[in-house]
């Protein structure tokens, strides 16, 4: 089927960072999981953030898209910026609905567990958030959908609900749900730990053809070998900290890492 969709022009590549995150602190009741995390992504460039189950990594690509909201610091994604700051009351100022919905818009997730709507079909599920977010048509998100779904390689599957396809197959459809948002940042927390072994494979093929398209994105990934092959830059965090930052090469070689690599070598 030919279709009149046209993808949005992507920026070009630039020194610009697309994403600043300055200082961010989290607490859940009186742990501080994150403990001032501050990180640039520049546009067009590749992160991954390594690290211990446990030591904030989730946490900080919630943060990333407002799914979980920062109790200090300040986030900026393309030109839509935002301060966090504690009220004396306890309660947490700075942002507004609009502001929410603006910086929501520039940034789609990719989740461990895919987290497809079971009861849409592919193509359902992939200009739901087109159709409500953006306001485009049935029409117009279908036409869109059919290209992110053909650039996954999934258009053939459109019709099928998820629970007649593989762990695989599913995130790839949850990847062009992700794309079809058109959005400035693509986050990643550890898409391929929930598949089997012989379905990771058609993930990170996807993900690194999206990394050489110059897609900007953050990816939390235990998958070391693939890390330091796509990324432009490694974040190795430890206990809500920044123990170490850098060109994979420079990380893999910190001391710092090495015990936490060893497994992985
Ligand atoms: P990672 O992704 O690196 O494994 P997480 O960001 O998921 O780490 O979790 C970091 C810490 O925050 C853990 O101690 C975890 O138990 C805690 N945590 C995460 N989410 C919540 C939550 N919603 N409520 C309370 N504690 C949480
Ligand atoms: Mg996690």
């Amino acid at each position: 089927m030919t279709s009149s969709f046209q993808p949005a022009p992507r920026p070009q590549p630039t020194s610009a960072p697309a994403v600043v995150a300055n200082q961010l602190i989290k607490h859940f009741g009186d742990i501080e999981v994150l403990k001032g995390v501050s990180l640039e992504v520049p546009e067009g460039s590749v992160t991954s953030i390594i690290g211990a189950s446990g030591s904030g990594k989730s946490t900080l690509l919630r943060c990333m898209n407002l799914l979980e909201r920062p109790d200090q610091g300040e986030l900026a994604i393309a030109d839509e910026a935002i301060r966090f700051t504690r009220n004396p009351q306890g309660g947490i100022t700075g942002l507004d609905r609009r502001q929410l919905q603006r910086l929501r818009a520039k940034v789609a997730m990719v989740f461990q567990q895919f987290n497809l709507w079971p009861h849409l079909t592919v193509l359902g599920n992939v200009i739901e958030a087109p159709m409500r977010v953006k306001g485009l048509s049935r029409k117009q998100a279908t036409a869109l959908g059919e290209h992110y779904l053909e650039r996954v390689g999934m258009a053939d599957r459109r019709d099928a609900y998820p629970a007649f396809l593989s762990g695989g197959q599913q995130q790839r459809v949850a990847i062009g749900r992700a794309l079809a948002m058109e959005p400035r940042l693509l986050l990643f927390d550890e898409p391929t730990s929930a598949l089997d072994p012989e379905r990771v494979n058609e993930v990170l093929g996807v993900i690194r053809g999206l990394a050489d398209e110059g897609r900007t994105m953050l990816l939390v990934t235990h998958e070391m070998h693939f890390a330091r092959e796509v990324s432009d830059q490694l974040v190795f965090l430890n206990q809500g900290h920044i123990a170490a930052e850098g060109t994979p090469e420079d990380v893999f070689d910190d001391p710092r890492c090495r015990q936490f690599m060893a497994p992985a070598a």
